[in-house]
């Protein structure tokens, strides 16, 4: 609700997610219970617009309820009452009048009122001196809970309703609902939880969308309407600026142009170094619409397609005529470099509504990517046939996200062939010779990998996961987002480990996770040698820049002293040291802070 008192300025920080800044007005979007639920305050016509929708609901829920109860099998026909009291509830006057009576007299949406009413007949039941009567409140919440989500309809049709200039704040958006965002209008966004990684925090940064995560009390210090400086670059959100800082962020943020275009000029100069080491460039996308900018930002390929949005966008599972043409056109576009696409990546932050998989206690740890695929042979079937398919019309490489081991992946391989056998029975044409390669990103991938090597043709490591799982921290979780470190000397010997174990196999060995685009790491991979570096498309620019002005010698030296230090922190003092001393315009433009 927008406050009438003075607003005091107020100052966040959070997880950067895309380095841009942006000032606008804040609108509120809670989640808590239903995914999302938007407020608004609405007036002349809207509000009988916002009447008649309450009651579509409310006969919607009606027919929902009634439906249940007739297809309850036998068995639990006994349990019908439960839905009899639902429906019961639905006509009570109480439910419905107030309601009514609340969007029409505090000019708000149907959502927010009934989330009113809601805590106001908790607060009438709480008085019941009477156990029985007081619990049966978990039937209003149920019937609540229902009428909001039908309100609502998905959560995407809310978020798409924002039709304003504003600044999303969220406890939590997930990456679905990310891609549901009106980019022409959502200025950027911030949330309490997320971390840097997070599949949500990618999807910001393909959208470009500026946002900070993991502020931890943003829904509850921001207020509808607020005006917020949000600086995606340094991860702080300023709330009702003065008048200087407004100034002063405007400044800067006419500087970080400024320095974005000079370097962008240069992007499409190869990535090497000076003493001569070229390093393959190439671009993470998540969608279609992403190529173009990939070949712009100077991608010299796509080293990541991150193949699940197709599967979160829609209702359904994607059928193989729709993925075919979508992949097709991804290869046709960037056609002779190469694009290495992923299979399924499903689960754990990403999950799609037709699966019941979201439903997990340790989603990142349960079935996720290729273990959901081989639960589910056909769905992988149906994605394997689109991308060999595909495979026919330009440079296409096949990956296989979060392989474990040698069986899952002699598996996979398995249906793979399956697949490539019913294409050549059909003479359905493909490339012969696609190279099939896998992320590394377990600790038992790393492990395994000179066994691995010698069964794919690349690897490509995926350090977002590798350091989730090699330092037992959620990558989503913004109460250790502190221990997210990528300079941690495990993770480095791991990479050291995979590399060297792609050399002695001879084959490639990339790396795709967020590492890649971190101005702070790229002196560190340049040391260990990896073949090539996929990365969010708009950090290409930098990164080919910095590249071209470290000398490889210096890389391995430098490398040489950071393998004998013991901590996370000492890496990064070091590191620190060193890019400033190349690089000094870095740090005001707010690059160097991860
Ligand atoms: C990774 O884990 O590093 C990676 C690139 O894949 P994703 O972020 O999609 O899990
Ligand atoms: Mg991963």
């Amino acid at each position: 609700m927008r406050k009438d008192s003075v607003a005091t300025q107020k100052e966040l920080r959070g997880i950067p997610v895309y380095s841009d800044i942006v000032i606008g007005k804040a609108h509120l979007v809670d989640r808590s219970r239903t995914k999302i639920l938007y407020q608004c305050f609405v007036n002349g016509e809207q509000l009988s617009r916002e009447v008649e929708r309450f009651e579509e609901a409310l006969r919607s829920v009606e027919a929902q309820f009634v439906s249940l109860k007739n297809k309850m099998p036998d068995t639990v026909k006994d349990q019908a009452f439960i839905l009899d009291s639902h429906l019961m509830i639905l006509k009570d006057s109480m439910l419905r009048d107030s309601t009514i009576h609340k969007i029409l007299g505090e000019k708000i949406n149907a959502e927010w009122a009934l989330k009113k009413t809601l805590e106001e007949i908790r607060g009438i039941f709480e008085q019941i001196d009477d156990d029985y009567i007081s619990k049966r409140i978990s039937d209003v919440e149920n019937v609540t809970e229902r009428l909001l989500r039908t309100l609502s309809g998905d959560s995407s049709h809310s978020l798409s309703r924002i039709n304003q200039r504003v600044i999303i704040v969220a406890h939590d958006l997930s990456p679905a609902d990310t891609t549901e965002l009106n980019t022409a209008k959502v200025m950027g966004f911030i949330t309490d939880v997320g971390g840097r990684t997070s599949h949500t925090a990618i999807m910001a940064q393909a959208l470009e969308i500026p946002a900070v995560v993991g502020l931890e009390r943003a829904t509850a210090l921001v207020q509808e309407g607020d005006l917020l400086i949000v600086d995606g670059g340094s991860g702080v959100v300023v709330i009702n600026p003065e008048d200087s800082d407004i100034i002063l962020y405007q400044e800067r943020k006419l500087r970080l142009q400024k320095y974005k275009s000079s370097i962008a000029r240069m992007s499409h100069l190869p990535a090497e170094t000076p003493d001569g080491h070229r390093i393959a460039i190439t671009a993470n996308i998540e969608f279609l619409e992403e190529v173009t900018a990939a070949k712009d930002y100077g991608g010299e390929g796509i080293g990541l397609y991150r193949t699940e949005f197709l599967y979160l966008r829609g209702k359904g599972f994607p059928e193989e005529e729709e993925l075919f043409e979508d992949y097709r056109e991804v290869v046709e576009i960037m056609r002779p470099a190469p694009v290495s696409i992923r299979t399924l990546d499903l689960g754990g932050d990403k999950f799609a509504s037709q699966i019941a998989i979201s439903e997990e206690n340790n989603p990142a740890l349960g079935l996720r990517a290729i273990r959901f695929c081989l639960r589910e042979p056909e769905i992988f079937k149906t994605q394997l046939r689109a991308i060999l398919r595909a495979s026919a019309f330009g440079s296409l490489r096949l990956m296989f996200p979060m392989i474990s081991g040698l069986q899952e992946l002699l598996e996979a391989k398995a249906i793979l062939d399956e697949v490539r056998d019913d294409l050549d029975r059909r003479d359905i044409p493909y490339d012969n010779a696609m190279e099939v390669g896998i992320m590394v990103e377990i600790p038992s991938a790393v492990a395994m990998a000179d066994i691995l090597a010698q069964n794919v043709d690349f690897f490509s490591i995926g350090t977002n996961d590798l350091i989730q799982y090699a330092l037992a921290i959620d990558r989503v979780n913004e109460h250790v987002a502190y221990m997210y470190q990528p300079f941690h000397p495990a993770i480095l010997r791991m990479i050291q480990q995979v590399v060297a174990a792609a050399r002695n196999a001879g084959i490639q060995v990339s790396l795709c996770g967020e590492m890649a685009g971190d101005p702070l790491c790229i002196s560190i991979l340049l040391g260990i040698g990896l073949d090539g570096l996929s990365m969010n498309a708009r950090a290409i620019p930098l990164i080919k820049k910095m590249i071209r002005s470290i000398p490889m010698e210096q890389a391995r030296l430098d490398l040489a002293k950071i393998m004998l230090l013991n901590t996370a922190k000492e890496v990064r003092t070091y590191i620190l040291q060193q890019t400033r001393k190349i690089f000094p315009e870095l740090e005001e433009k707010g690059y160097l802070l991860n």
